[in-house]
């Protein structure tokens, strides 16, 4: 096939994080301040897709950590998410029989449960979501410096 020998090939347990941004790809850097909490990031994607250009396509929001998500849910009362972090509490204690020895188990379970991307369509330069939808980053394991990766793809090229 003629790639590198294998002893050669060097994976940086953080060559994740290595990618380029591009008009097609965006960051969103993100502080969050409670120890669970959901952020509403959905002007900063459609500022991304306004600043892309692109009309009709397809948007990713993809979350990059173990112990957050994305998710899209209702917007209007701010109850609906305090319902789901609380009964994603009483689902997934924090305290449990867990194995795992940095102690976050819990903030794992959430972030797999949840999701850790969204895809979205793009309409007439934004965004389509339903009139009480919004697009929430999840932490489960805060407050720390978070990120959003955005990928656009623009259906009309
Ligand atoms: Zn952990």
């Amino acid at each position: 096939m003629g790639t590198r020998p294998a002893s050669r090939v060097q994976v940086s347990p953080r060559a994740f994080f290595i990618h380029r941004a591009s008009k097609m790809q965006k960051e969103i850097a993100i502080k969050t301040t409670k120890h669970d909490e959901f952020l509403d990031i959905t002007p900063r994607i459609n500022r991304i897709v306004k600043d892309s250009g692109i009309k009709e396509g397809i948007c990713i929001a993809f979350c990059p950590h173990t112990t957050a998500a994305i998710t899209i849910n209702e917007n209007a009362d701010p109850d609906v998410i305090k319902d789901i972090l609380t009964s994603l509490d009483k689902k997934i204690p924090w305290e449990d029989e867990y194995r795992h020895s940095e102690g976050n188990s819990a903030a794992h379970i959430k972030s797999s449960l949840v999701g850790c991307s969204e895809s979205m369509i793009i309409e007439e330069g934004k965004l389509l979501l339903g009139t009480w939808q919004s697009v929430f980053f999840c932490e489960f394991d805060g407050p720390r410096t978070r990120k959003v990766i955005v990928k656009l793809s623009d259906s009309e090229k």
